[in-house]
């Protein structure tokens, strides 16, 4: 990855509470520490490296408009259902308010962990909360 920082280049993680707050963790993550750096060694071929999302997502968003995507950002999916002409998306402009209709043949959840399409098709989930929290203050290994 051109954009990446490389692992010898990677510093510490500093967890605190913002910039000027209580730090809770420094931690040589994602094997720049030399307590996981061999874990992290021997589990791929590629050195581990690091990208922010800012840097991250021009990339991803270019390569798939390439192939013929298309983005609409500020728009908030408010409730999906399925009928037999396809699935129907209600959303909603978050700058403007305007609601509106997005139909289509099928759709692909991928809106994080407060789902409002695995709400929608009535999946439960189970699971832990709070993982993020107990690795800040470094009671499990990142
Ligand atoms: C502080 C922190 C550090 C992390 N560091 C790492 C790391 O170093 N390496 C790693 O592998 N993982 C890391 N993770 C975990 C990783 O970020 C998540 O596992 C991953 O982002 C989950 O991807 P996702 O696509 O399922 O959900 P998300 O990344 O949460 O994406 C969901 C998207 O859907 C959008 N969305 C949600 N609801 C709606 C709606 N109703 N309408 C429209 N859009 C909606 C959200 O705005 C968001 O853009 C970290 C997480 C945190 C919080």
């Amino acid at each position: 990855m051109q954009l990446a920082t490389p692992n010898h280049l990677m510093g510490n993680n500093v967890w605190a509470t913002s910039f000027a707050g209580t730090e809770n963790r420094t931690a040589g993550d994602l094997g720049s520490g030399p307590e996981r750096r061999a874990d992290y060694e021997l589990s791929s071929p590629s050195a581990m490296c690091n990208i922010p999302q800012h840097l991250m997502e021009p990339i991803l968003l270019d390569v798939a408009r390439e192939r013929g995507a298309k983005f609409l950002f500020n728009t908030e999916l408010m409730t999906m259902s399925q009928d037999a002409n396809g699935v129907h998306s209600i959303c909603r402009d978050r700058l403007t308010g305007e609601e509106f209709e997005v139909v289509s043949d099928y759709a692909i959840g991928c809106d994080g962990d407060n789902s409002v399409v695995v709400k929608s098709i009535g999946i439960e989930t189970e699971g832990q909360m709070g993982w993020v929290r107990r690795s800040t203050f470094g009671l499990r290994p990142t």
